[in-house]
């Protein structure tokens, strides 16, 4: 099955495409730019969501949902993000079909149904959810105001791959209100500790924290701290982002409150979100030729169990040493499958989870039983080795504490080795094209170059990063004087 998939050095996107549809992740739609995430796919995004969602839980945040259509006007009261997000737009603009009388069979749209204002899918929830914080906010009582929603956007991607960008994408939007510009800065920046933390510890992919530059950020933002992570291709993907809002979506939206001097005051704003991409991030920082590898963390089944046998006798009692271990696994939380299916080979079973990225394999085979031992298989190393079954669940339950740590520190190893200072341009362009990964260089602080650099190497300014060191220097391009270095790099 394995032997099926494109080699990552062969042909790197052509590796993800085939991996995301082979490990039963997700498959293109009959929609242009539409995935359907498929259960072993959608199942990895629920352990994603239901960690995020404790986490968002134990800062304070509670969920709602708003609606999915924006009425044209609203969308329009906050110009910056409304023209920011015009160009990947979807618009409703009728709501009725009708028979076409000289096509039968056929539907037309119904030209008496046209809406007196057109709605917007949301391609992000600002102005439907400032519309209605308008009316939840009065006093500095209200105030903070914490939510999340877990939702569908619409962003009309002209270019689009499975997971890191798709015109439907489903992701998590939380949208703060406060009463001070430095408490709504404060949760901009817990936000995206919260996502860096949950991106390394239980995606085990290492981030760099930043902020973007007026070029890259938000729409409608006064300032946007990102998290970005390298692939193994040495291209960077931006995999989360949190934005201070400053008072813009308050004004737009008129949404004031009493201070306890009984003043009238604008409201301080925040967002942040991360979305299906995470899985394409997860893809891409650890799988390999043979298929996913899955950080124990986040893998649906973490440890699945193989029988080796021929005859029935052989099963059964195979069987019954597989349910003493599922259950001694189970109940140290550990999540397993008895792959004891009669209609496949050990073999292909073997290749099958090595596939979908089951982080431990356990094969039993007679042997086994006589011996009283197991062969244990780790999926990051593809080591094997044969334990002793006494104490066997307190073995599993380190090695996969272990496997967590490894494909961390296996992450982290190659993106620290790539991140290379350059002092000049040929440098600059040189690193690019042969290594890849993030490019730390000076740089003017003036968009005019950073677009130039874009045009001249297709690399972007992915983040200043949070830990900065200031030093003098002089632009990569232009040779103007610089105070620190920003990375640079090519990216999804
Ligand atoms: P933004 O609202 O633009 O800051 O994006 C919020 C999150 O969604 C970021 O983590 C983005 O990387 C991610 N994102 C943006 N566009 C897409 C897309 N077309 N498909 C999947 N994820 C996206």
């Amino acid at each position: 099955m394995s032997k099926n998939l494109t080699k990552r050095a062969e042909d790197y996107s052509k590796w993800y495409n085939e991996l995301v549809v082979k490990a039963d992740l997700a498959e293109n739609s009959g929609v242009r730019g539409c995935m359907v995430i498929k259960p072993y796919g959608y199942a990895i995004w629920e352990k994603m969501q239901a960690e995020l969602d404790r986490m968002f839980k134990e800062t304070g945040h509670s969920n709602a949902y708003f609606p999915l259509f924006v009425p044209k006007s609203m969308f329009e009261a906050e110009e910056k993000n409304a023209e920011g997000f015009a160009k990947e737009c979807a618009v409703v603009t009728h709501y009725r079909l009708k028979n076409d009388e000289e096509n039968k069979g056929k539907l037309i749209v119904d030209p008496n149904a046209k809406l007196d204002e057109e709605l917007v899918v949301r391609p992000t929830s600002e102005a439907i959810i400032w519309s209605t914080y308008k009316n939840w906010i009065q006093s500095y009582r209200d105030l903070p105001l914490l939510i999340n929603q877990w939702a569908n956007v619409v962003r009309w991607e002209m270019r689009t791959r499975l997971f890191l960008r798709t015109a439907e994408f489903l992701w998590q939007e939380g949208h703060t209100a406060h009463a001070t510009k430095s408490e709504a800065i404060q949760e901009t920046e817990q936000m995206m500790n919260v996502y860096a933390d949950f991106v390394e510890n239980f995606m085990a992919i290492p981030v760099i924290k930043g902020v973007k530059t007026a070029n890259e950020r938000f729409a409608g933002a006064e300032e946007t701290y990102c998290i970005e992570a390298l692939m193994q291709d040495g291209k960077a993907l931006q995999a989360g982002t949190s934005h201070f809002l400053g008072q813009n979506f308050a004004k737009a939206f008129d949404v004031k409150f009493a201070n306890n001097e009984g003043k009238q005051e604008y409201v301080w704003g925040t967002s942040w979100g991360v979305s299906t991409r995470l899985m394409g991030a997860l893809v891409m920082t650890h799988s390999d030729d043979n298929g996913l590898v899955l950080p124990p963390n986040l893998a649906p089944i973490q440890v699945v169990i193989v029988p080796i046998y021929k005859s029935e006798e052989e099963l059964a009692a195979i069987s019954e040493a597989a349910n003493t271990l599922t259950a001694a696994l189970r109940k140290l939380r550990i999540s397993v499958k008895f792959d004891n299916r009669t209609t496949q080979k050990p073999g292909f079973k073997f290749a099958e989870w090595e596939l979908k990225g089951v982080p431990v394999r356990v094969a039993i085979g007679p042997k086994d039983l006589e011996n009283g031992t197991f062969e244990i298989a780790r999926r990051d190393t593809l080591t094997k080795e044969v334990v002793s079954k006494e104490g066997i669940e307190l073995y599993i339950d380190s090695l996969l504490t272990q496997i967590q740590e490894s494909m961390y520190s296996r992450a982290f190893e190659y993106r620290d080795t790539h991140i290379t200072k350059v002092e000049n341009f040929e440098e600059f362009k040189e690193v690019l094209a042969t290594k890849g990964g993030f490019v730390a260089a000076h740089w003017d602080g003036t968009s005019e170059t950073e677009e130039k650099i874009k045009e001249l190497t297709k690399a972007t300014i992915r983040c200043i990063p949070l830990d900065q060191v200031k030093e003098d220097g002089k632009c990569v391009l232009t040779g103007a004087k610089s105070s620190g270095r920003v990375l640079f790099a090519k990216a999804y």
